[in-house]
């Protein structure tokens, strides 16, 4: 239910992962309302585990219980869905919103059933991005509930990061810029972000969280247990409900007050993305030269000359093909690329030579 608690911003959602008891859930609950700082209360009833074994999430016993820290604190709550029979679920128990889990964005079949289960429904519906960076399944899943008669105004999406090979520095790397075209795709639906799974760890919420108030979100979802110590799912990455007030009091939100706040916000926003791109484009020729020198030590390896006509040729023939396709022109392309050869060049040299 669209009410002026929900469509306040900066919306700030807080809760734990998974309702694991009742005392854990209304405790936490109660703490979060009790701060002020927060709008509705999240928390997981059916956990969508990588592995069997875990803690798979308290099912209808956990319903109830959020349904009492609704009553408790009278705050609006949300579970996450991920099967029509949870939809079902939700709707018996009374809860206010509910979200799209990131494994279920990824699964149009499971975003469909939903969909239909939801058809009629005035909930707010949130869809958090799904584990792969691709705008056209994130879209699709949007697509889906509208097709249905959902409202653009129940919708919201939710930033929660990607998954990747490897290990870095975030669970669920950013990638802004894919949550940025989300926004310009759907510049009516709010979004959200989840510093928590992005994170996966305490440490850099608060980082990842002014990010996003830089680049113009609509708020903040984020997961809060009452002794994240002891949580039985995402225990790295829960704060205390006392750790999420400071966190959230210390967000500068960017909501411009100049006297042309139109125009600023505008300019804000396309400069962050200019400033993200950038520094993923940088990121991006650091980790293409890696790989320059790494074919420099199997060119040594192998005694053959660093300079192979053909595939330079075939490098510059594809881009060209891809310049036209993306509205990019072809001499500022040749350009970039010949940046890029020459210092390619130059690494592999080094290498080589060393
Ligand atoms: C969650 O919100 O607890 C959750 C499982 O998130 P995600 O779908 O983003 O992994
Ligand atoms: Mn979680």
């Amino acid at each position: 239910m669209i009410t002026t608690k929900t469509n306040k911003w900066p919306l700030i959602i807080a809760g734990p992962c998974s309702a694991e008891t009742e005392e854990q859930t209304l405790g936490t609950c109660k703490m979060l309302a009790e701060t002020g700082l927060v709008d509705m209360l999240r928390a997981g009833v059916w956990k969508p585990r990588t592995k069997p074994g875990g803690f798979e999430g308290s099912g209808l016993v956990g319903l109830s219980w959020v349904a009492k820290a609704k009553e408790l604190t009278g705050l609006p709550v949300g579970v996450e869905v991920a099967t029509s029979k949870h939809v079902e679920s939700a709707r018996e128990f009374g809860i206010d919103f509910v979200w799209i889990g990131a494994r279920t964005t990824g699964n149009p079949f499971s975003v469909q059933e939903l969909a239909d289960a939801l058809r009629g429904s005035d909930a707010l519906i949130f869809i958090k991005n799904p584990m792969t960076p691709d705008t056209e399944l994130w879209s699709g899943a949007v697509a889906r509930l509208l097709n249905v008669g959902i409202k653009a105004e129940q919708l919201r999406l939710i930033h929660r990061g990607f998954s990747f090979y490897g290990h870095g520095a975030y669970r669920n790397p950013p990638v802004w810029h894919i949550a940025l075209e989300m926004r310009s795709r759907f510049p009516d639906i709010p979004m959200v972000c989840d510093p928590s799974h992005i994170c996966g760890n305490r440490h850099r919420i608060g980082e990842i969280a002014q990010k996003a108030a830089d680049l113009c979100y609509d708020g903040l979802i984020v997961e809060s247990h009452i002794d994240p110590s002891k949580a039985l799912s995402d225990s790295a990455q829960q704060l205390t409900p006392a750790a999420l007030a400071t966190l959230i009091k210390s967000i500068r939100w960017r909501k411009s007050t100049t006297d042309n706040p139109e125009f600023t916000n505008a300019l804000d926003k396309l400069r962050g993305q200019i400033d993200e791109i950038d520094s993923e484009v940088i990121e991006l020729l650091s980790r293409r030269m890696q790989i320059s020198d790494q074919i420099g030590e199997v060119k040594k390896a192998n005694n053959v000359a660093i300079l192979q006509g053909s595939r330079w040729a075939n490098i510059v023939e594809r881009a060209m093909s891809q310049a036209k396709e993306l509205h990019l022109s072809q001499e500022f392309l040749k350009t970039i690329l010949e940046a890029i050869h020459i210092e390619s060049i130059n690494r592999q040299n080094e290498v080589m030579n060393k």
